[in-house]
């Protein structure tokens, strides 16, 4: 399963209660309902008729559980012509359409394009003639609406929508010829998820990645945040700082968080404004990442590093509190003034509105912080570690 990089609004969870415009799930048929026979691609009999695994179960419980409006778009190259009869398609089509019915997938409508490639017809995927009462209607909801498709036409369709993409990508070149993206532009801008599972396509849906973009600004600092809590651990840290940069690099390594931060800080001055204002910044955008913490974890972390040993513990519980208990004989480690690492976990317990408790012993001053960013990063990624399972808050106030 790959989550690509996407921004996925807070306010798109697929579990949304219908608030005005209703989100759609655009399904193409071949290679995502049943499976695309090899050679001809062409579904005309009994015998090829093998629908995809587990699209009863995990479809059916998209449909039941999520307001998705379920909508099937197909190109059937030739169809009505000798080559490919109607009534070759249209028995198959029905038996498909009344399975899943049956499952409680229901399609509010079905668009077939019969058109063959070489007619370059506007109503053939991925162009969107077919689908035009979807366009600048407030009933629809285009940009949390999804396209579900095996071929990277079905993704160019999601850009041409103003939707996101899921791709069951079995063979990139199929349909190479029809778009007019790259691939890496698509996955990029439009591809939320690959996967050739329906399950990881539901708690995808279930559970879309927490992203956020963050800025700060004030007169002394200008500082952007981007952060993914369910990252790869990819950073790009940018502070002036290079020993900031190091550290804040241990937490998205250490978190498994993405995270890019670029802070323009007067350091002409001195450190502390850029040090004190990315953490108040980090911490408010975790807040936003976070979004309601339902199904998160409250946890902590201990780990050694050669002669030192730090523990931290981390409760995004709502409350801001910081325990420091780590001393620095050294006035500065790097371009770092150590005064600062206790002003950067308190400026992210305020923001982040969460307990912090942190304990560090041993010698070697850079080990000691290093290991405790380290912690700090372990304990973080424990405690927004989201069990799809649970929608309960853990709290029995409620609320965090
Ligand atoms: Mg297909």
């Amino acid at each position: 399963m790959n989550n690509n990089n996407n921004q996925h609004s807070q306010d798109s969870t697929a579990s949304n209660k219908i608030n005005g415009a209703r989100k759609i799930l655009f399904i193409d048929r071949d290679g995502v309902l049943v499976k695309e026979p090899p050679i001809t691609y062409q579904l005309d009999s009994f015998d090829q008729l093998v629908f995809y695994p587990n699209v009863f179960k995990y479809l059916g419980k998209i449909a039941a559980e999520f307001n998705f409006e379920l909508v099937m778009v197909t190109n059937q190259d030739g169809l009505g012509t000798a080559s490919f009869p109607e009534n070759t398609f249209l028995p198959i089509q029905n038996l498909l359409v009344n399975s899943l019915k049956n499952e409680g997938i229901h399609f509010s409508d079905i668009y077939i394009d019969k058109t063959l490639p070489e007619q370059n017809a506007p109503t053939r995927k991925p162009g969107v003639a077919m689908l035009s009462k979807y366009f600048n209607n407030p009933d629809y909801d285009l940009v949390n609406s999804f396209v579900i498709g095996d071929r990277i036409t079905d993704m160019q369709l999601a850009k041409n929508l103003g939707a996101k993409g899921i791709w069951l990508n079995t063979d990139e070149s199929k349909g190479a010829a029809e778009v007019n993206t790259t691939i890496e532009a698509l996955r990029k801008e439009v591809i939320v998820l690959e996967s050739l599972d329906w399950k990881d396509i539901y708690e995808f849906l279930k559970s879309p990645d927490r992203k956020v973009q963050h800025d700060r600004i004030t007169n002394e600092t200008k500082i952007k945040v981007n952060i993914n809590l369910d990252g790869k651990g990819n950073s790009s840290i940018s502070t002036g700082l290079p020993f900031f940069d190091h550290m804040l690099d241990q937490l998205a390594r250490h978190g498994n968080i993405d995270l890019a931060i670029e802070c323009k800080g007067d350091l002409h001055i001195d450190e502390h404004h850029t040090i004190e204002d990315t953490g108040l910044a980090l911490g408010e955008a975790m807040v936003k990442a976070l979004g309601d913490k339902r199904g998160i974890e409250r946890y902590g972390y201990l780990l050694p590093m050669d002669d030192c040993l730090a523990q931290v513990a981390i409760d995004f519980g709502g409350r801001n509190w910081i325990v420091w208990e780590a001393e620095f004989k050294r006035e500065k480690i790097g371009d770092m003034p150590t005064e600062m690492f206790f002003h950067f976990f308190k400026s992210f317990s305020d923001a982040a509105k969460c307990n912090l408790n942190i304990k560090a012993s041993g010698d070697n001053e850079h080990h000691k912080i290093e290991s405790i960013f380290k912690a700090f990063a372990k304990a973080i990624k424990m405690a927004v570690k989201k069990d799809i399972n649970n929608d309960s808050l853990p709290s029995t106030k409620g609320v965090l």
